[in-house]
């Protein structure tokens, strides 16, 4: 398949902007400002928007307050309601906020239509968990007595989100803590204002069709310092912040000097294990979507390969000619795999590794190169690159944030297994084996130790229904499915005493 050679003019892309803002009711006037937004796909300026500041954040959070009060009081399957008709919103529109995506990330509309279709599955969820939000009851040690825990809305939830998936991160949170009974406040990244209004305005939408309280869903478009402020307001119960381990590591400490509670999604440094029994071609496809899907921009990309020498020669061989047939281009054309990456600085911390890891010894397999140039100067299309290095350098602990893969080989599987862990992230690994032995190692307490692990598929592409999050570096948090809900919950442990005597526990004897 040949690459698409030509890339649409900004006037085109401002008019596709334009056109789908205008049909999810997105108040373009409000919208636009000063601040310039480019989109990667030809770098050039198609919007300009307005950036809230202080005032705006420490307004919102006074309005959420407000509507916090009004929320947790009607009951959650009634809540339910507000996500299911978002939902409904979202399948109308699912081209449209497809469109941002890749207007705003470059991501190709298969995957940017998959973001949203997660939008949609995570609405799913939350409407049937609005049905079962429950405690557990636990047998008393006191006759006459019941002891159980209940849930309760926590309070504002501030969601600050990262550029690379700008729609469905702040979905997880927001349908989730919207069936919990918590308003949400949101702040997305800088790079990605247009997808954030339109889902803004279809969630407004939502709220004025079920007739909920105005603001239990806000948006605060701006620079980190405006989520800096939402991170330092009290009134905010919980900053769920997903982005780089370097923010993390500047919100965590803050939220926590305030005792507020934090939920970080943090930076990956993902690898698949590749063992001596592998099926090699359904391995080459698994590493290749992993690696160079999403032109490497994924949390959950694959970044290391850790091969077992009896093999890595020609997983290398496979690999590196799947790369040189990966087509790279317009994101919006049919046929594109690859689309840009975000901006020159992601392409140059890229170009940077590949040094870095050439100078550790590391040998450039495949790629690295820049498409569309001359097409597109400020546009950066990157060709997907392959470095065969066989030890784990610094570059290699790094997550640097592009389609760079290292290749690294492997004789035991104990070693394999502290090659993957001997990183400071730690959201996603895979195993690809035909062994069980080997796969059950992996899974096992002593096998890899991430958030997410997985046998013969890729490190990328979760399904909302499990918990999604990482160790480590990565932050500890858990988002989506299963029973991450409970982040954005109070649990109080009640013990209701139906006897009519007064027993202490632990048999303490305290009579007056
Ligand atoms: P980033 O850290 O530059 O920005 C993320 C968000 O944090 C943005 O909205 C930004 O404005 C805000 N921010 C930055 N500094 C802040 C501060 N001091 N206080 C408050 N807010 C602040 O990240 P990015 O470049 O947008 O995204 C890429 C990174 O995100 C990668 O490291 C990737 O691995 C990570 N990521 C992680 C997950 C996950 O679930 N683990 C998901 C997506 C992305």
């Amino acid at each position: 398949m040949t690459s698409p050679t030509t890339l649409p003019t900004s006037e085109r892309l401002t008019q596709i902007a334009r056109a789908s803002l205008d049909r999810c009711g997105v108040d373009v006037d409000a919208l636009g400002g000063e601040v310039t937004n480019r989109s990667p796909i030809n770098g050039e300026s198609v919007f300009s928007v307005a950036y809230g500041d202080e005032t705006t954040v420490k307004l919102a959070v006074e309005r959420a307050q407000d509507a916090f009060k009004q929320w947790r009081v009607v009951p959650a399957p009634v809540r339910g309601a507000l996500v299911k008709r978002f939902g409904e919103l979202l399948v109308e529109h699912k081209d449209d906020i497809a469109t941002f995506i890749s207007l705003e990330v470059g991501k190709i509309t298969s995957e940017a239509r998959g973001e949203v279709q997660e939008m949609i599955d995570i609405c799913d969820f939350a409407v049937g968990l609005s049905r079962q939000i429950g405690g557990s009851t636990m047998p008393s040690e006191r006759p006459g007595h019941r002891l159980m825990e209940t849930w309760h809305p926590l309070g504002v939830v501030g969601v600050i989100s990262a550029f690379n998936f700008p729609a469905a991160v702040w979905s997880w949170n927001t349908a989730i803590a919207l069936v919990c009974g918590d308003p949400v406040i949101w702040k997305p990244s800088e790079l990605t204002p247009m997808t954030s209004a339109a889902c803004a305005a279809l969630l407004d939408r939502a709220v004025r069709d079920v007739e909920a309280p105005r603001y239990v869903s806000q948006l605060v478009i701006g620079a980190q310092e405006v989520g800096q402020v939402l991170v330092d307001d009290p009134g905010v119960a919980l900053v769920s912040a997903t982005g780089s381990t370097r923010m993390g590591n500047l919100v965590g400490p803050r939220v926590a000097e305030r005792f507020g509670r934090s939920l970080l999604e943090l930076g990956g440094n993902n690898a698949a294990v590749v063992t001596g029994s592998a099926d090699l071609d359904l391995t080459m496809r698994g590493i290749v979507f992993s690696a160079a899907g999403t032109a490497g921009q994924r949390c959950t990309t694959m970044r290391r390969v850790i091969a077992h020498r009896s093999i890595v020669d020609d997983l290398s061989e496979r690999l590196a000619g799947a790369y040189s047939r990966l087509p790279i281009g317009d994101p919006m054309a049919d046929g594109t795999l690859v689309g840009p990456m975000v901006h020159q600085q992601a392409y140059e911390k890229m170009t940077r590794a590949i040094d870095s890891a050439k100078e550790a010894g590391g040998s450039l397999i495949v790629g690295g190169g820049r498409r569309l140039a001359d097409a597109a100067p400020n546009a950066y299309y990157a060709e997907p690159a392959i470095v065969r290095i066989d030890e784990q350098a610094p570059i290699v602990r790094e997550e640097t944030f592009a389609p760079l893969l290292y290749v690294l080989p492997y004789d035991d599987l104990d070693e394999a297994i502290a090659l993957q862990n001997d990183v400071p992230q730690g959201l996603s690994a895979s195993i690809f084996t035909q062994d069980q032995a080997e796969a059950e190692r992996f899974l096992s307490s002593e096998g890899a130790d991430c958030g997410i692990v997985n046998v013969n598929i890729g490190t990328s592409g979760a399904e909302i229904g499990g918990a999604f999050g990482g160790e480590k570096h990565t932050g500890g948090g858990r988002e989506s499915g299963s029973d991450a809900w409970r982040a954005y919950m109070r649990r109080a442990t009640n013990t209701v005493n139906y006897s009519g005597e007064l027993p202490l526990a632990q048999g303490v004897d305290f009579t007056v």
